[in-house]
């Protein structure tokens, strides 16, 4: 690749002789020079006539052209021009050291070879052009991936709308329903408006993930913290779903070895996080099994662990689980719906609270998901509100987990 003579270049010395060779060397390339003999006519020529690199002589008689370089590189509008610097100083490794310190991107002791001045000059144009494109790629996939979190938040939206006007709907008309004669007809219609309901339920849960999801990448996800009984949180939201995991002929058990840990937490992103757990050992685990979910109590953190008997996951699988939108495809699985964000969710909602999650889980035997949360409290106490709240988390999950799984 020729750089020609759209390439400008500002020699910066007090030196006219030194300048008028550097000058001589580099038009003969085809290269277009202008010239400062000071740091404070380099940093005014820089701004007005946008050079493409400096060559920056250190001795200088105003400010040094360690100093120059330093005011380049920390401008934003200058900080990817490249700057070489050039003394008859240089005799000493710290110096060369100290200019790229400072943000050279090379350096040259006088006197200079003409062609190893070229050379580099060359190089360095390269590696810029390489590096503003990639700068251009970067920035346009940041755009791209903007637009598409703003286009799921918005269609995420739209279609909670249209899904809470059906489940009104629903709730309407099994009003109707039940005004029917005809056993047969009733009996019928309350089952086919049963399949539109959890139908509905299942499509909101996936909305209600798709938003927090996209809150999180354009960082719109709020924490909520307040001091609560993190115990009776999980405690609640197991028992509340204990009804439809035994329905399934699965056993589920409770299990704490502290009855009450009052840390700041936001309850809501628990409840997600227990849920998605919860739902996904019923998903994966068959009539006969058992799912246990254990809290220990370790002082500064607590453990809580959603166990299951059911598949399983094999190691290869088990760091991929919390990536988005992954799935393990494993036709075994007697279940396979979903879409592959509720580990995603979880491991973020986890981690926004200062935790960490894990998985154990031996294929074939069952798997283990634990829950490290550290134990903080914050300046405003509201536990009252909290137990407000745990309310209607409790009444949303009893609709949710059983509407989405019958
Ligand atoms: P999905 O909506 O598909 O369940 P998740 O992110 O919650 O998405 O889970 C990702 C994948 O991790 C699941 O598709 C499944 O392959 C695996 N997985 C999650 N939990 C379990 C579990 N308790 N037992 C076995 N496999 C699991």
């Amino acid at each position: 690749m020729e750089y020609t003579n759209k390439i400008k270049i500002l020699i910066v010395d007090d030196d006219p002789t030194s300048r008028i060779i550097l000058k001589k060397i580099l038009s003969k390339v085809g290269y277009e020079i202008t010239q400062a003999d000071c740091g404070k006519d380099a940093l005014e020529k820089i701004v007005i006539e946008k050079p493409n690199l400096v060559i920056l002589d250190i001795d200088l008689p105003d400010i040094t052209g360690y100093e120059v370089c330093i005011q380049i590189k920390s401008n934003p509008d200058t900080e990817y021009l490249p700057v070489l610097n050039i003394s008859s100083y240089f005799t000493k490794e710290e110096d060369w050291i100290h200019g790229l310190e400072c943000g050279a991107d090379n350096y040259l002791t006088k006197p200079i070879n003409p062609q190893v001045l070229v050379a580099i000059v060359k190089s360095m144009l390269k590696i810029q052009n390489t590096e503003s494109k990639l700068r251009i790629a970067l920035k346009d996939a940041e755009s791209a991936n903007d637009i598409k979190t703003q286009f799921l938040a918005n269609i995420s939206h739209e279609l909670k709308t249209p899904i809470n006007v059906i489940v009104s709907a629903l709730q309407m008309s099994n009003i109707i329903i039940k005004d029917i004669a005809v056993p047969d007809i009733k009996n019928k219609l309350y089952k086919y408006s049963g399949m539109m309901k959890q139908n509905s339920y299942r499509l909101i849960r996936l909305i209600n993930n798709l938003i927090d999801i996209t809150k999180i990448d354009s960082g719109f996800i709020n924490m909520m913290r307040r001091n609560v009984d993190i115990i009776k949180i999980v405690e609640d939201i197991t028992l509340s779903v204990a009804s439809f995991v035994e329905s399934k002929q699965i056993e589920l058990i409770f299990d704490t070895d502290i009855e009450e840990k009052i840390t700041a937490c936001d309850p809501d992103k628990v409840e997600t996080i227990i849920f998605n757990l919860l739902s996904n050992a019923t998903k994966f685990t068959n009539a006969g099994g058992k799912i246990t979910v254990n809290i220990f109590d370790m002082d500064e953190y607590i453990i809580i662990s959603v166990k299951d008997t059911g598949i399983g996951i094999e190691d290869v699988d088990k760091q991929k689980i919390f990536e988005r939108f992954l799935q393990v495809d494993d036709t075994s699985h007697r279940n396979n719906e979903g879409s592959g964000i509720g580990l995603a969710l979880v491991k973020s909602f986890v981690e926004m609270q200062g935790g960490e999650i894990t998985v154990e889980s031996t294929y074939g035997v069952g798997s283990n998901f634990i829950v490290k949360l550290p134990i903080v409290l914050i300046d405003e106490i509201k536990e009252k509100n909290g137990d407000n709240i745990m309310e209607s988390y409790v009444h949303k999950m009893n609709i949710e987990f059983s509407d989405v799984y019958t």
